[in-house]
């Protein structure tokens, strides 16, 4: 049994999803699973409507219906599916109609809202696979057996997932049918609907894989794979053939936005494999993501970013031998609701990031009766994904790298992970340094991708001699969905 999640961009229209079937019905001896997203960008569609309804008071869905009607009729899938479809609609139009009255729109109602984009995407698409002779059923993740707890927009699956998921997937495929799951939704003990936040389904995917001891998950996407760098950023951003689940949950935390930062979980557990394909390039390899370091692994995987990042520097004489000061200092930050990423400490100071955005007031208040504190915005963090074997080369070329650009480093932190080294920047001086970076490691005088590491290799930045090839096929660009 094979899970194949597909993810907006590769079901956006009657034509995608033609796609989709035709990728599917060639691999049907494996026995697929299907995870599927919302079409195109209906999720982002039904949140600003959301949002459309709670200011304004008005809005329309017809541009969304005209799209899911659209894809309906192009497909010929009959009379049945469309009265089906605009049930749901009608369901969402009075959705919207309450939050506009009441001008309220709480975390459980949201994602109720945006429910429904996974909840019509399945049943097009098994009434498709159905019309191309494939035994299909769409399935509620409810009915699949997701249970969540009621964290909305953010819902964390119960343990009892798993063996009802298996239970439930296995009964269907025993039987020769084809699930098709709505990724990205659960619900609560209370028959609440939630979503596990933002590009989920990956997450839903990743779960029955493991679970059901699946034989390996895809990832269906629009890009050919986990690439070394945003290719809105670099244009000779290139795909990764394998990476080891660490090192993919560290690119999809720092900017990769590949995966769902934790989809990689479940697999972990497991050791099941997961492929990364482009449902626009079906031929193309793709990335795989499994447990055992390729032993042929590059110095570097990949170079990521993350902006609007806020530093704060906490400098206190009383930490110095004092058991528990880093814990009051985070305990405070935890009590705030404020979640850390990045950590440095020496002696007498910790400093440590942030998402901009989170209200600091509170703790800088509590952290000043005892500590200096100094809060920075605008910063960004940059990761080199790597084999940290090669640290003290890597830290020396690209900190070489960022004097030559007249770039200061304002703080360093190598994973404990040994995946990623990671350093704070200005926010401004990010994205051409992604690119200095990238032009080194990958095209210039430290390109690693194709020099093996061999255990005992002593190079020295900048002696490297230059690549003897130009970087292998450029990844095909576009939105990742
Ligand atoms: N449709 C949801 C989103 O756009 C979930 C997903 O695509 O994985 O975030
Ligand atoms: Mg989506």
């Amino acid at each position: 049994m094979i899970v194949m999640k597909f993810g907006g961009s590769s079901l956006a229209g009657a034509e995608r999803i033609r796609n989709v079937g035709g990728i599917v019905k060639a691999v049907l001896k494996r026995k697929p699973v299907l995870v599927l997203s919302a079409l195109g960008d209906t999720t982002d569609h039904l949140l600003e409507a959301a949002g459309a309804a709670l200011k304004k008071g008005f809005v329309s869905i017809e541009k969304i219906e005209e799209f899911h009607l659209k894809a309906i009729a192009d497909l010929d899938l009959g009379a049945g599916l469309q009265k089906e479809v605009k049930a749901l609609f009608w369901e969402l139009g009075s959705l919207l109609t309450g939050i506009s009255l009441t001008r309220e729109l709480t975390g459980r109602t949201r994602d109720c809202l945006v429910s429904f984009g996974e909840r019509m995407s399945t049943r097009i698409a098994a009434a498709y696979l159905r019309s191309i002779k494939i035994k299909a059923q769409a399935v509620d993740a409810w009915d699949a057996g997701f249970l969540s707890d009621s964290a909305y927009g953010q819902a964390e699956l119960r343990g009892e997932t798993w063996i009802r998921v298996s239970a439930f997937v296995r009964t269907l495929i025993a039987e020769g049918t084809l699930p098709v799951i709505t990724g990205f939704i659960a619900k609560d003990e209370n028959g609440n609907i939630t979503t596990l936040g933002r590009g989920g389904s990956d997450l839903s995917a990743t779960v029955i894989a493991a679970a059901c001891k699946a034989e390996e998950v895809q990832i269906w996407k629009d890009v050919d794979g986990i690439l070394t760098a945003d290719p809105r950023l670099v244009s000779d951003a290139r795909p990764v053939d394998r990476v080891t689940y660490d090192e993919a949950a560290e690119l999809a935390y720092f900017g990769a936005q590949v995966l769902h930062p934790r989809a990689m979980q479940p697999c972990m557990k497991t050791g099941t494999p997961v492929l990364v394909k482009n449902s626009y390039n079906p031929a193309a390899p793709g990335t795989r993501i499994e447990a055992e370091p390729d032993k042929n692994s590059p110095r570097i995987r990949a170079v990521t970013s993350k902006k609007n990042v806020t530093l704060v520097d906490i400098v206190s004489t009383r930490m110095l031998g004092q058991p528990g000061f880093l814990a009051q200092v985070f305990s405070e930050f935890a009590k705030n609701g404020v979640s850390i990423d990045m950590i440095a400490t020496s002696e007498v100071s910790v400093s440590l990031t942030l998402d901009a955005g989170n209200d600091l007031g509170p703790v800088r208040r509590e952290l000043s009766r005892y500590a200096g504190v100094d809060v920075k915005t605008e910063k960004a963090i940059v990761t080199i994904v790597g084999n940290v074997r090669h640290s003290s080369e890597i830290l020396h070329e690209a900190f070489g790298i960022c004097e030559k650009m007249r770039i200061q480093v304002q703080m360093v932190s190598q994973g404990a992970s040994k995946v990623n080294i990671s350093f704070i920047v200005n926010d401004n001086e990010a994205d051409d340094l992604v690119r200095e970076l990238h032009r080194f490691f990958f095209s210039g005088p430290g390109e690693g991708e194709k020099k093996a590491v061999r255990s005992g290799s002593s190079r020295r930045g900048g002696k490297r001699p230059p690549a003897e090839e130009p970087p292998a096929g450029a990844a095909k660009q576009g939105k990742q969905g």
